[in-house]
């Protein structure tokens, strides 16, 4: 046992335990896996702060080349409908006049519709 497993997310005691892959609340019972939340529902926010989700409009806040051809997505191009995916890129999106391709979310800025 280690004091560095994470405090129970139900009754919040610091005298948690864990059993194979789980963590174990002895004041409470509660049960859970460590991490399980983070990746069901990754957080990815655009580049001031603001949480995005699937759907969300958003503007380029810089031009950014694309890769392999000589197009650039140019700041403050708006794109909506974007989905957001897991890996480098975290936007997937079209953009119009250039089409299918993935985006940072750091280079994005939400918009309201
Ligand atoms: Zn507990």
């Amino acid at each position: 046992m280690t004091d560095t497993l994470p405090p129970c997310p139900e009754c919040a005691s610091i005298y948690t335990y864990q059993v194979d892959a789980l963590l174990t609340c002895p004041e409470c019972g509660h049960e859970w896996q460590p991490g399980a939340v983070d990746e069901a529902a990754p957080e990815i926010r655009d580049s001031v702060g603001n949480l995005l989700q699937d759907g969300d409009s958003v503007t380029v806040i810089k031009d950014l080349k694309v890769k392999g051809s000589s197009l650039v997505v140019k700041v403050g191009t708006k794109v909506r409908g974007i989905r957001l995916v897991a890996g480098d890129h975290d936007i997937d999106c079209k953009i119009p006049g250039i089409g299918q391709m993935g985006l940072k979310s750091q280079f994005v800025k939400k918009v309201a519709e």
